[in-house]
């Protein structure tokens, strides 16, 4: 066992006075554990735990001991009569691995109190730590599968932290003198972003894609077969976001054996959960199964260690993690990564948006420090500049106002996570106002689960909408203009029925629900077709966007031709990635000044079109790596 650790525990036997009794301290990965059986002297004294803290330079969670937990059945008792009753708790679990207990609330902030003082009244009583929970106004399935595959293997986690926590706190064996990136995918394309960093004590990937429109296995997963990535040598996987191309292939890790940990936010463990369980339910369908299966997603789960952002972290003995918003879609992080005694400074955007939008502040541009930064570079391009926000949501509701006047249907094909949640935001507001009559908006498909997630991490969305929530009582995703749609029934009722607003799955008409709409709808000249995310070539929606007129559809055995009458709209400005001018602008305003600036997740020509000119208009050094490319950043 390493000595950070003795030291560590030693630090605290001491700094603590005489009075708490300290049964035990644990490393539960990167977090310290204080058991004791008076946790009421510790934690009426909240400085002298956020002194210990500062001075460790680590989280400290304190834990009673056993012997001075309640019974169950009356603990629950106590907590009803301590937390009152507009706190609206749904349910109440213990959990004897960790001596805590699991409340699940509809407002969570109740059962914490002003300034904790709720909570800490309930470890007073009761013993039992409290972990409180929020229960979304939507109720989400993929949370609660989320939360009782937690609940369910609490041993088996608590042995994971433990494992972690000691490996995270070994002995540095060498100094460290540099830092190397290795690319593994989406450089210099977009799709199966991975990311591989080498110091000289540790391992680290950075993101784990799959490119879904990938012909076959060596264009669509990562390079992970490279003598380099050896995964019993893994000291972490950080996930930046929950979209498959950065997400998708992350099981297999756990398929092949990577028993370490995950690093995301709660939000992208949630909404990338769903991704890949969505992924892997359509390859079934399709009888091209993927390289594992939903066991492996159960146990990337149980390694995975959620953080907020702003959270600093350790991860291995000579790496520390913070994670800042993103601006990309709920939860996305820039990942900001402190090398050894202050050696080396590095960034990675992963996708972000450097604007603000209905859903989420814009991406963070100040950090502690930056020796080099890794960016995205999707719309790269010098063409590449979209409408503002406000000019993009104009355009889309002039085009409902239009369909509307003349007693239509607009269908809006949206990809699940992000521009759907946007879409309803906006809709809700244009209602609200009176600017667009008030029609039913019909959620189809995947949405609506995608939607509740957003409902349980308010937190994490933009100020207005916080605001809203929290301090005008309105959820505008609960509003009542929305409607989930439930089987065909329902949506052969829909395409009969008055002008309504439908947003479907799949985006880009590839499949699912939206195609379904389309062939209903298509032939009607009142209706519209409303295209707001990005339609790759050799989709439906390409080709509608192109003018098609005659679209042949396989259907039963036998080929269909539908005759497109309806309106084809398509709105730019709604996309989730910074535009050229918002990239560039970026690069202006990020402080501090990165010595050093790698471009990543664009094609070819974009990634070579940005880097030349960040070189030019700002002297930074710009490397454009192709995938299997090794740079040292230090
Ligand atoms: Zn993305």
């Amino acid at each position: 066992m390493g000595s950070e650790i003795q030291e560590i525990k030693n630090t605290i036997v001491q700094r603590l006075p005489s009075r708490v009794q300290v049964a035990k301290v644990e490393f539960e990965g990167p977090e310290v554990v204080i058991y004791t059986k008076n946790p009421e002297t510790i934690t009426e004294n909240g400085d002298l735990i956020r002194d210990l803290a500062k001075d460790i330079r680590k989280r400290i969670i304190i834990r009673s001991h056993k012997s001075v937990l309640t019974e169950p059945e009356e603990a629950i008792n106590h907590i009803h009569s301590i937390v009152p009753d507009e706190a609206k708790i749904t349910n109440i679990s213990f959990d004897d691995v960790t001596c805590e207990v699991i409340i699940e609330a509809r407002k969570p902030g109740l059962v914490i109190g002003k300034y904790g003082a709720t909570s800490r009244e309930i470890v007073k009583q009761i013993g039992w730590a409290p972990k409180i929970l929020r229960t979304p106004p939507i109720s989400s399935e993929i949370i609660q599968r989320i939360r009782r595959t937690l609940r369910k293997n609490s041993k088996e986690r608590k042995k994971i932290l433990q494992q972690l926590g000691n490996r995270i706190h070994r002995p540095i064996t060498t100094e460290n003198e540099w830092v190397r990136l290795t690319a593994l995918g989406g450089f210099r394309e977009v799709g199966r972003s991975s990311l591989f960093m080498q110091t000289s004590n540790s391992k680290i990937l950075l993101d784990c894609g799959v490119n879904v429109a990938g012909k076959d296995d060596k264009s669509s997963y990562p390079y992970l077969n490279v003598p380099e990535f050896v995964l019993d040598d893994l000291d972490a996987v950080i996930i930046s976001h929950a979209h498959l191309d950065h997400s998708g292939f992350l099981p297999y890790l756990y398929h092949y054996g990577y028993e370490g940990p995950v690093y995301c936010t709660t939000p992208t463990r949630d909404l990338m959960t769903l991704l890949q369980m969505d992924h892997i339910d359509i390859a079934h369908r399709e009888d091209s199964p993927l390289p594992f299966n939903v066991k492996h997603v159960k146990k990337s789960i149980k390694h995975t260690i959620t953080l907020d952002y702003g959270e600093v972290t350790d991860i291995a003995p000579d790496i520390r993690l913070t994670l800042h918003n993103a601006g990309h879609i709920l939860g996305s992080a820039i990942t900001h990564m402190h090398i050894g005694d202050g050696q080396h400074n590095f960034v990675y955007t992963g996708d972000f948006k450097y604007e603000r939008s209905r859903l989420l502040e814009p991406a963070v541009s100040k950090f502690p420090r930056i020796e080099s930064l890794v960016m995205e570079s999707t719309y790269g391009g010098h063409e590449d500049v979209q409408p503002t926000r406000n000019d993009a949501e104009k355009n889309i509701i002039k085009t409902i106002y239009q369909t509307l006047e003349r007693k239509g249907k607009v269908l809006i094909p949206v990809f699940a996570v992000g521009r759907a949640q946007e879409m309803m935001i906006v809709l809700d507001e244009y209602i609200r106002h009176g600017i667009i009559d008030e029609v039913p908006i019909y959620i189809d498909g995947m949405i609506w689960e995608a939607t509740a997630i957003h409902t349980a991490r308010p937190e994490y969305l933009s100020k207005d909408l916080r605001d809203q929530i929290f301090h005008m009582g309105r959820n505008p995703f609960i509003s009542e203009v929305f409607h989930k749609v439930n089987g065909i029934e329902e949506r052969k009722n829909i395409v009969e029925g008055e002008p309504s607003i439908i947003l479907s799955t799949s985006g880009m008409l590839t499949g699912g629900n939206s195609v379904e709409y389309f062939k209903w709808l298509c032939e009607d000249e009142r209706n519209s077709l409303v295209f707001v995310g990005y339609q790759a070539e050799g989709s439906l929606g390409r080709r509608l966007q192109k003018g098609w007129k005659e679209i042949p559809i396989k259907e039963e055995g036998k080929t269909n031709v539908y005759h497109v009458k309806m309106d084809i709209k398509t709105i730019e400005g709604f996309s989730g990635h910074s535009d050229r001018r918002q990239l560039m602008d970026y690069v202006r305003r990020i402080s501090p000044k990165p010595e050093k600036i790698l471009i990543c997740h664009g094609d070819n020509y974009k990634t070579l079109d940005l880097a030349s000119s960040i070189y030019r208009s700002y002297k930074i050094e710009t490397k454009t790596p192709m995938n299997l490319e090794t740079v040292r950043i230090q």
